[in-house]
């Protein structure tokens, strides 16, 4: 058994339980171990690039809230943030309009349906429901700051993932093109969007989505992004303040409420962490006031999450019985 259970604090079973780093480190590297032979799920294809990414790269990155990282695998190799990077916009668009004005333009909602969903923006008729899925961040795009400027949105929002990830991503042209030549469904998504007004310059939110997506990042940055929202808003190695200390509960609540999309409440009950995919192979969790996690493997799952970093996940949260609704207290020691 791995958790050391301390001490029982009181008869409503409750409990203090100390999880130590070497037992982090531990129970990640058996993560890996055990995860890395698995050979279920297959790449994206629907974007070109993604099908040709080496489907067997693999890596786990923990960051700890003082700052510490724990690494096993490929975590240092660039990949398509894709759909993880809605988190760090939408952290962007809290930051420059607040938590209410979000609220009221785009929502916290679940869709319950794909992230690509058009059926979903009809269902909605008040906004686009969460900045998580596409629609919802088409919309958070055009309402970066400063709006019309495609250059200055674009400055700030690569300005705001390197902040949150403590090191510049890098654009990867080759996708950023593969994903714009074959974009249809999100172009759908955009003039919808428009026909309902609730997006400014269609062409321009969807390019600066389809860019954003295709920056690439490793798992380490993405582990270091999810402990800033861990820690709120402070990034914990570079101890810059990102955000507003009453955002980072906003945007775990967005995390948790969609970030599996029509799996987020099965992904919930098995693993107990927020954690926010994309189609690259990237996950990335948040454990509020204890560690960002972050996990990378190519091939996916039907709903577009990857198998491994899944599995992985998950094998860590139950290992260490680490789970967001517990009524456990738990800190992770050095
Ligand atoms: N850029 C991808 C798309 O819009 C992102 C999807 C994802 O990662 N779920 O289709």
């Amino acid at each position: 058994m791995v958790a050391a259970v301390t001490k029982q604090l009181n008869k409503n079973r409750s409990m203090d339980k100390k999880v130590t780093l070497a037992q982090l480190k531990e129970v990640v590297q058996e993560a890996y171990d055990q995860v890395k032979t698995n050979t279920g799920g297959k790449n994206a294809d629907y974007i070109p690039y993604l099908a040709n990414v080496n489907k067997d790269l693999f890596g786990i990155s923990v960051c700890l809230l003082n700052g510490q990282t724990i690494h096993v695998g490929d975590t240092d190799y660039r990949f398509g943030i894709e759909s993880v990077s809605k988190v760090h916009t939408a952290i962007l668009a809290l930051r420059q309009y607040g938590a209410k004005e979000i609220l009221d333009k785009i929502g916290a909602d679940a869709t319950g349906l794909p992230f690509n969903s058009i059926i979903a923006i009809l269902l909605e008729n008040d906004h686009p429901s969460t900045p998580l899925v596409n629609a919802g961040a088409i919309s958070a795009c055009s309402m970066v700051q400063p709006i019309g400027d495609s250059a200055k949105k674009w400055d700030a929002i690569v300005g705001n993932v390197t902040d949150l990830c403590g090191s510049a991503p890098q654009l990867i042209d080759e996708l950023y093109k593969s994903e714009s030549d074959t974009n249809f469904n999100n172009r759908s998504i955009a003039w919808l969007l428009k026909n309902y007004n609730r997006i400014d310059d269609p062409d321009m939110s969807l390019d600066l989505y389809t860019r954003q997506c295709s920056l690439g990042v490793t798992a380490l940055q993405l582990s270091i992004a999810a402990g800033t929202i861990a820690n709120g808003g402070v990034n914990p190695v570079t101890k810059k303040e990102v955000f507003d200390a009453t955002l980072a509960s906003k945007i775990t609540a967005m995390i948790a409420a969609v970030g599996f999309y029509e799996h987020t409440g099965d992904w919930m009950y098995t693993s107990g962490i927020p954690a926010k995919t994309g189609v690259g192979g990237g996950v990335m969790g948040v454990l509020p006031g204890q560690f960002g996690i972050a996990a990378f493997a190519p091939p996916l799952d039907g709903s577009g999450n990857s198998v491994k970093a899944q599995l992985a996940i998950q094998y860590i949260m139950n290992k260490l019985e680490l789970n967001v609704f517990s009524n456990n207290h738990i800190t992770v020691v050095d």
